[in-house]
């Protein structure tokens, strides 16, 4: 069944759950004139179609590394990454990345930015265009489409950088410490309204973060991983009643599992 664009996930049915990302195996050694350096461990793991999975673990375990692998933009060294079944080989329209910096070109205006993407794939450009007004009006940046992106702070720089990822109606949505350049505050502010986002468009997340609370309170899933080379640590449900609202965070499962959570890494010399 065709999905609208934009809906709200508690108005579907409860889907069973069918995988989308699906890693076999999946390991990487980058090699370099210095040698070899093994990053990742063979991974195996699925993630589930609208599911919000999120990724913790401590600097240099290989987190980008299988981010951009499931982007198309790394071969693995072994194994294989599949979306929707298909073997990933490059680069594809699968996904929509989101990094740390929002990356937006200052000469473009904050819509022309959004539009990227629909430029360089040569998509339709109306029926982008109207997308992209509809996304940036859901993170409330209606009045800054024509602005610079040196006009808006560091939240609404990165909000329309989600847009940009958004606009081309991508299955998956990777992101990459997103808010890890922004303030405490306005990062709790992204956190509510990221869950507002992947609500409303069903898109599956998978996002990495060095922040536990900010994991606990955006995922399904936290995908914990050990020292590089990288491996899974551990898996843990979230087990907490969506939409969350930052008053979670009190919440006594939430206080259980970010601290489970940080024993892992008690363990191993801390996040960076
Ligand atoms: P994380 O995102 O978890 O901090 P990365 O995936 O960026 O880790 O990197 C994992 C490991 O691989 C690190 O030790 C890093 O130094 C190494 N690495 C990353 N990219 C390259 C590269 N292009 N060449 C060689 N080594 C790399
Ligand atoms: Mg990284």
């Amino acid at each position: 069944m065709a999905r609208p664009h934009l809906r709200l996930a508690s108005e579907a049915p409860a889907p069973s759950p069918r995988p989308i990302i699906e890693m076999a195996g999946v390991s990487k050694t980058y090699r370099t004139r210095d040698g070899d350096v093994p990053s990742l461990r063979p991974i195996d793991f699925t993630i589930n179609a609208g599911e919000f999975l999120v990724v913790v673990g401590p600097s240099g375990c290989g987190k980008s590394t299988l981010l951009k692998m499931v982007a198309g933009l790394l071969p693995p060294s072994s194994g294989e990454i599949r979306v929707e079944g298909r073997v990933i080989t490059k680069p594809h329209g699968d996904v929509g990345v989101v990094f740390q910096q929002p990356l937006l070109l200052p000469w473009r205006s904050v819509f022309s930015n959004v539009m990227m993407p629909v430029e360089v794939k040569h998509l339709d450009r109306d029926s982008h265009a109207k997308r992209a007004h509809e996304l940036l009006k859901m993170v409330g940046l209606q009045d800054f489409e024509r602005k610079y992106p040196w006009q808006l702070s560091g939240g609404m720089q990165q909000r329309a950088a989600i847009c940009r990822a958004l606009v081309h109606d991508p299955k998956i949505v990777l992101m990459d410490e997103p808010f890890g350049a922004l303030d405490a505050m306005t990062r709790e502010k992204m956190n509510v309204e990221l869950q507002t986002i992947q609500r409303a468009t069903g898109k599956t997340v998978l996002l990495i973060t060095h922040s536990i609370p900010e994991a606990v309170f955006l995922a399904d899933r936290v995908l914990v991983m050990s020292e590089r080379p990288g491996s899974i640590a551990a898996v843990y449900d979230v087990d907490i009643e969506r939409p969350r609202t930052l008053d979670v965070m009190a919440d006594p499962k939430f206080v259980a599992l970010t601290q489970k959570i940080r024993h892992h890494f008690y363990a191993h010399g801390g996040l960076d």
